[in-house]
């Protein structure tokens, strides 16, 4: 088990902080529009589809935690779940059989797809 730690801001303190920056670290934990900025271990744990961790929120406090027997040496992978509001691209190419080809959460799919639809029909009228 191990901790997403490092410091805790919001979400619009992090956008304005990290604006330029094409990597960041940023675990977002639920709805209260807060954001860990990862220093520490596990902000090197990289997502798969068919993953071997979760994370786990305990009182605010995010864990990763195994959900399987891990190998020595096994990679430790967890399902990010991505639900960013802004428009960059998060294609998986994890590899695994199951892989979605996304590593955004299925809410933030949908909600992408309910933009595009929009959209589309505001093109359609202009
Ligand atoms: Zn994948």
């Amino acid at each position: 088990m191990c901790e997403y730690e490092g410091p805790r801001f919001t979400k619009e303190v992090a956008d304005e902080r990290y604006k330029d920056r094409f990597v960041t670290y940023l675990f977002s934990c639920g709805d209260d529009g807060m954001v860990i900025d990862g220093f520490g271990t596990a902000m090197f744990i990289n997502h798969s589809c068919d993953p071997n961790c979760e994370t786990e929120d305990h009182g605010g406090r995010v864990y990763i935690v195994a959900v399987r027997d891990i190998a020595a040496g096994e990679e430790l992978t967890y399902e990010y779940n991505l639900c960013d509001s802004d428009d960059a691209e998060a294609d998986c190419y994890c590899g695994a059989a199951t892989c979605r080809g996304t590593m955004f959460s299925e809410a933030e799919l949908k909600r992408r797809a309910r933009v595009a639809k929009r959209l589309e029909r505001k093109a359609k009228r202009s």
